[in-house]
């Protein structure tokens, strides 16, 4: 019997993920990447001695997340290096808070109950702290959650909830991914910190603003991530998941093919046929899989080819925020956080927090997600020598006119991360600038996005695209398609999907 031949088009963490499990089920996989290099968004460099992440990655789950359920279903080499103070947090412009995994942890738990209640008493930016005012602001907090308990049954209410969030349970987040993240926070309080830390939430895990991003989908992630208590990095930077997988991949026998653009899905009578590829090859196949987004997707395999109405749906499709970055390969040790992340909790006004993204301004206080991949993982640089990877937030379009926004933007940042850590200007050997252009150009998308199609309030649980299209044959993997959670790892659950469904609608042999 023939095997089931199949196409991959791109070899992101969906489509390596996918390529990897049907090779090793027993089909046939190429996968055509457009660029010289594989991975997408988590393709990593090499500069003077440093392995440098193109984007800035860390991951929420790690070793207990699918994208380890990946690597072990194929045998790969993939291994994951991390610390318990993993994070820290700067909230209130001053306030220094351990993340260190497990929120049960005893050291975390006082340290930011005791943050939490400071930044209470400072208030909104502005305002004048006062001891009056922080046990105002606390009393009223806890007085509003008191009512809104009370109004909904009392203290058995408020424990089921919960409970319900805690036990996973799917039905509860899909009736939390009708109502936006603030809506959320809204119910319980008005507290300035909580909404603020809601709001870095969601921009960090969602890569959304708090006021259109899904409840549902940020407490699937969050709850997940704090039962996994393993947020890490890759050894060897973020390419190392996607080399893990296509290395396994190609011991199975299947085929990489770097530098090949997909031009063309070609469809006969409903049906995908192969794909033709910019330097006019074509590869037959029985399945063809897209990890290019549904958008170029549809494009590639002709609109005429689908319904009007998925059509007029996919068109309506919104993609994430982006994250721009700047590198800095540091001569020594600058930043001293005892930990391998920095995370500064912009101190504004939650609500109006990302409107610089769409005014074209630099933001009043930018949100930073700064990485120190060289305190965990000691491939990242020469011993005494310092990686650091400042990530803000940015735009989504990814037009070359919108370099000069993103300048701005990482200009802002670039001043508050000197401002909290000055060594960094005196140490700093080179730097490297990443903007939504260069994320466009990568992914052959119009967009920067970070994480792919938005996690907003009709995007995500029931309403998140399948990965099966109306075309027989043509199916979506990656951030795109199907699955839940954050960036990668929902690439990586889209993957194992879409492996099980085809595994289960052909019976493959090995
Ligand atoms: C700056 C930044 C920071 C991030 N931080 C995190 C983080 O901390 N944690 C986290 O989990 N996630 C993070 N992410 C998100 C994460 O990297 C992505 O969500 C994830 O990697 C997307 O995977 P994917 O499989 O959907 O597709 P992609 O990575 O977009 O891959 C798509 C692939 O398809 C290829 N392709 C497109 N068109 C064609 C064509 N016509 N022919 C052939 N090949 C084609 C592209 O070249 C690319 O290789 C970050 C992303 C960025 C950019």
């Amino acid at each position: 019997m023939e095997k089931l031949k199949v196409v991959v088009i791109g070899s992101g963490i969906g489509g390596s993920g996918v390529a990897t499990l049907l090779q090793h089920a027993g089909c046939d996989v190429t996968v055509l990447e457009k660029n010289p290099y594989l991975g997408g968004k988590c393709h990593t460099f090499e500069k003077d001695g440093f392995v440098v992440d193109a984007g800035v990655h860390m991951i929420s789950r790690g070793p207990n997340g699918p994208l380890m359920l990946i690597n072990n279903m194929v045998k790969g080499d993939l291994q994951w290096v991390s610390r318990r103070h993993i994070i820290t947090f700067q909230v209130g412009n001053k306030y220094m808070l351990p993340y260190r995994q497990s929120v049960f942890d005893p050291i975390m738990l006082p340290k930011w109950g005791w943050g939490f209640m400071q930044a209470t008493r400072d208030g909104c930016p502005g305002e004048t702290a006062t001891r009056n005012g922080s046990a105002l602001r606390i009393t009223k907090m806890f007085n509003s959650l008191h009512k809104i308990t009370k109004q909904h049954g009392g203290f058995t209410w408020l424990m089921s909830e919960v409970f319900k969030l805690l036990s996973m349970n799917e039905v509860y987040y899909s009736d939390l991914d009708e109502m936006t993240v603030k809506e959320f926070v809204d119910g319980f309080t008005d507290n300035f910190p909580a909404h603020q830390l809601a709001a870095y939430a969601s921009m960090i895990i969602l890569v959304v603003p708090y006021t259109v991003g899904s409840a549902g989908e940020l407490l699937w992630c969050a709850v997940r991530q704090m039962a996994g208590a393993s947020v890490s990095v890759p050894l060897g930077g973020a390419r190392a998941i996607p080399a893990a997988y296509l290395d396994a991949m190609v011991s199975d026998g299947g085929k990489l093919e770097l530098g090949a653009e997909a031009k063309k899905i070609l469809v006969d009578s409903g049906k995908v046929k192969g794909v033709k590829t910019a330097d006019g090859r074509e590869f037959e196949a029985d399945i063809v899989i897209s990890n290019a987004g549904i958008k170029l997707t549809c494009a590639m395999a002709g609109k005429a080819n689908f319904p009007k109405d998925y059509i007029k749906r996919v068109d309506g499709l919104r993609y994430s925020c982006s994250y721009i970055t700047k590198k800095y390969g540091l001569s020594k040790k600058s930043v001293d956080v005892n930990s391998a992340g920095f995370f500064h909790v912009a101190n504004v006004e939650p609500e109006t927090m990302f409107d610089y993204l769409d005014t074209g301004e630099a933001p009043a206080d930018p949100q930073l997600f700064t990485t120190i991949p060289t305190e965990v993982d000691f491939t990242a640089g020469k011993p005494g020598e310092q990686l650091v990877i400042m990530g803000v937030p940015g735009p989504i379009t990814g037009s070359k006119e919108s370099s000069k926004h993103c300048d701005k933007i990482l200009a802002a940042g670039e001043e508050r991360l000197f401002e909290v850590f000055p060594d960094i200007e005196k140490n700093t050997r080179w730097t490297v600038k990443t903007d939504t252009h260069y994320y466009a150009k990568m992914t052959g998308k119009p967009t920067g996005d970070c994480i792919g199609l938005g996690q907003y309030v009709g995007q995500t649980g029931i309403h998140k695209p399948s990965a099966k299209t109306p075309v027989e044959g043509l199916y979506l993997v990656g951030t795109d398609a199907g699955a839940r959670g954050v960036g990668t790892e929902q690439a990586a659950e889209s993957a194992i999907r879409v492996a099980k469904l085809i595994e289960s609608k052909y019976a493959i042999k090995k």
